[in-house]
């Protein structure tokens, strides 16, 4: 057990500095090379899927199904399988498929049509979670290497209570319990939207920052920014992970709050009536970030922690 942890530690710096992208999505995590990016999300947290991809033609796609139900790990592999060969015919092309059995609880899968890839398909004896995840290229492309270097980074559960979401220039935290509402994901605008009962917590980053403040303070810019006119409060200079920034104290104003007291007793929950707002400008990477809690008593503190857990460069 020490020779395999001392092996693990020994490699995580090299894995970090081979795959540099840091990619986490819906509680899943991996590493990937330089460059990648995430293509694509589809699903929630109890099942979807996300994929990875190269400014080439290699791509990583992950699978993952979060059920108590028991269900036999072959089935969901052959029902993946089934599917790429679908795709490949759909293109035109033949198709040949391996599977390799290691455990109840773990195979790996090849196949092979007009491009080719290498696989796994697990369920984590932790979590409980299924993952297949497969790294594809062009029939020329070694794909096997990178395979096994990415699938060595995969995460499916937090070890700390914390899942981390990094995409797009965003890199931030969440406690797990808080599950993701609404997202958007646009060019130079990354936002996503978790709740949890009551508590709603709201992280963004924004590019062009510097054409965006023209000139004014972050604390200027969060008196602006119509998307929190629904607050009422202060603002007060603070730096974020040494930048300049702002920080926010108030509650909604009186229509926003009306409007959550109804929501409040539709869900059976108290209102979330008070605010805390982060917002900071990372000049290196020339963006805005922007954390918002709305809740309770413990806005504040999962603020800061959330705020902490952001990095920006
Ligand atoms: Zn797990
Ligand atoms: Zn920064």
């Amino acid at each position: 057990m020490r020779v395999a942890l001392f092996c693990y530690m020994k490699t995580l710096p090299a894995l970090s500095q081979s795959l540099p992208t840091l990619i986490g999505w819906q509680g899943i995590s991996l590493r990937a090379p330089e460059g990648w990016y995430l293509n694509g999300v589809h699903g929630t947290w109890r099942e979807g899927v996300f994929q990875v991809a190269s400014r080439g033609v290699c791509a990583v796609d992950v699978k993952w199904v979060r059920s108590q139900k028991a269900s036999d790990l072959r089935y969901h592999l052959d029902r993946y399988l089934s599917k790429m060969e679908k795709d490949a015919r759909k293109r035109k092309s033949g198709f040949s498929g391996k599977v390799e059995k290691h455990s109840d609880e773990s195979l790996s899968f090849t196949w092979k049509a007009d491009r080719k890839a290498v696989g796994i398909a697990r369920r984590c004896p932790e979590c409980r979670c299924i993952i297949l995840a497969q790294v594809s290229g062009s029939r020329t492309d070694s794909v096997s290497t990178l395979a096994s270097q990415i699938f060595s980074t995969l995460q499916d559960h937090s070890s700390d209570g914390w899942s981390t979401w990094c995409l797009y220039g965003l890199h931030t935290q969440v406690p797990e319990e808080y599950q993701l509402e609404k997202h958007r994901l646009l060019t130079g605008q990354t936002r996503l939207l978790f709740r949890h009962r009551r508590e709603v917590l709201q992280i963004e980053r924004i590019a062009q920052a510097e054409q965006l403040l023209n000139g004014n303070l972050p604390s200027q810019w969060g008196q602006f920014y119509r998307e929190w006119r629904a607050y009422k409060g202060t603002w007060e200079e603070r730096a974020y992970h040494r930048h300049p920034g702002a920080h926010f104290s108030g509650r909604l104003k009186m229509f926003p709050l009306v409007r959550e007291c109804e929501q409040g007793l539709i869900r059976f929950q108290k209102p979330a009536l008070k605010a805390h707002i982060a917002v900071w400008h990372c000049e290196p990477r020339n963006m805005l970030v922007h954390v918002v809690a709305q809740g309770g008593k413990k806005t504040q503190s999962l603020l800061e922690q959330v705020a902490e857990r952001t990095q920006c460069h």
